[in-house]
């Protein structure tokens, strides 16, 4: 099969031909026509949760055409825009969103179906800056959806239809500088982790598990970064160092926050490259527990593992969301590509995590599916009702999904 039916990783081939409708009509017409349809972003998923049969759509040749409501605070674009593209057009209007997740490369749509998210404790996964949906159900409808509604329809993984437009909360632009930290003792993260995350608008903290933890990332909306940061020290970069890097964002000076609350450049490859990636959020309350039960495994994670990044997301009230009803840590896992050594690690990480009331971010590897995961999600059962309602014959359906929602 060609590369381009490949995800991002490689690690996935995609079982469907793919189709860029050129507009809404057209695309309403190849779902009507469709027995089976899946909307697919830009493929930076690592499960097969964008995966059809029949036939995958992307949105990515319909004009992304912004709307700025100023009155309201909104946005509204095409879902396929890439995060650092809606940035950019975001700030030509003196506007951006409030957050960012570590990569621009990933469409609108992709980021809020799934539960991407960046870091900071005053900030939720990006579905909570949907506002509105306009999405393409079974017959070829398209459907405005807003209020109460949008809370079980934001985070679907295309299982409700093909989102066409989004509609998000806007801020007046904001610079955000960010600064490296080097090595911080694990003694910082057990006695102060909540002074550690309040202590900017955005903190991610780096660790292989074994030794102390390797750095972090702060991310502050101020000119001046820290001097100390919990017993690390900020690295001070030579400005031609800072240069030549292509692959991360600018440290060390303010810049346009969509261009410093992501970690990776969208004009270099994000992250290692070689790779796979699994993450879990746990309530903050059960950090610590979460954290010591990691390092007890930590040699055998550490043989498979590129790094470990720690981030704070807060709670939401979104139905399928893994930062429901709880402030969260994230524990993101980024893999060696080495599918054998990772696969094994998943059951037993989640036998110390999920008792804690852990949740996985569906968008990366994990092993529970919806007997187990049913437990982890209150408003389960709601999500089911409104799946029946919009897609009784599982059109937007997949082998993925049907595993871990169950139908
Ligand atoms: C290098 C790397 C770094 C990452 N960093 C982060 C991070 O910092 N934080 C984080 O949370 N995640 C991160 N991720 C995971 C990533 O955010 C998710 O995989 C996200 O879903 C990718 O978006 P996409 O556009 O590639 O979606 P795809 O992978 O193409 O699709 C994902 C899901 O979204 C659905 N979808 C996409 N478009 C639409 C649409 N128009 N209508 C309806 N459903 C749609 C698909 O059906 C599918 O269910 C990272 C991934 C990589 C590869």
């Amino acid at each position: 099969m060609r590369d381009a039916e490949r995800n991002w990783a490689r690690n996935l081939t995609y079982s469907a031909a793919v189709r860029h409708p050129g507009s809404v009509d057209e695309l309403r017409e190849a779902v009507e026509g469709a027995e089976q349809v899946h909307a697919l972003g830009t493929r930076h998923s690592f499960t097969p949760v964008a995966d059809t049969s029949g036939l995958l759509v992307a949105l990515d040749r319909i004009d992304p055409h912004l709307v700025v409501d100023r009155d309201a605070g909104t946005a509204t674009v095409g879902s396929a825009v890439r995060l650092g593209d809606l940035g950019r057009l975001l700030d030509e209007q003196g506007l951006a969103i409030a957050n960012l997740p570590s990569l621009p490369h990933i469409s609108l749509g992709g980021t809020v179906a799934t539960a991407t998210h960046g870091s900071g404790d005053g900030l939720g996964v990006l579905a909570t800056l949907v506002r509105a949906l306009e999405v393409v159900g079974p017959d070829g409808g398209l459907r405005r959806i807003e209020g109460d509604e949008l809370r079980g329809a934001v985070m679907a993984y295309g299982a409700l239809g093909v989102v066409t437009r989004i509609t998000v909360a806007t801020e007046p632009a904001f610079d955000v500088r960010q600064d490296p930290i080097g090595a911080m003792p694990w003694s910082s993260v057990e006695q102060h982790l909540d002074e550690v995350f309040a202590a900017a608008y955005s903190v991610s903290l780096f660790t292989t598990w074994t030794g102390d933890l390797r750095g972090g990332l702060v991310k502050s909306r101020s000119a001046t970064g820290p001097t100390e940061f919990f017993g690390a020290e900020v690295e001070r970069r030579d400005p031609a160092e800072i240069g030549a890097d292509v692959k991360h964002t600018e440290v060390g000076t303010p810049g346009p926050s969509w261009d410093r609350l992501p970690h990776f450049r969208i004009a270099a490859v994000p992250s290692v490259g070689e790779e796979l990636q699994s993450e879990y959020f746990v309530p903050r309350t059960a950090a610590q527990e979460a954290l010591a039960a990691l390092r007890g495994m930590g040699e055998d994670i550490d043989a498979a593992l590129h790094v470990t990044e720690l981030r704070s997301v807060a709670a939401d009230d979104l139905w399928l969301s893994p930062t429901a009803g709880a402030d969260v840590l994230a524990i993101g896992f980024t893999w060696r590509d080495l599918p054998e050594a990772v696969l094994p690690l998943l059951p037993r990480i989640e036998e110390r995590l999920l008792p804690l009331g852990a949740r996985p971010h569906w968008a990366k590897l994990f092993h529970a599916r919806h007997d187990r995961l049913r437990r982890q999600h209150p408003r389960w059962d709601d999500f089911a009702r409104l799946r029946d309602a919009a897609d009784p014959g599982r059109k937007f359906g997949n082998p993925f999904l049907a595993e871990v929602l169950g139908s």
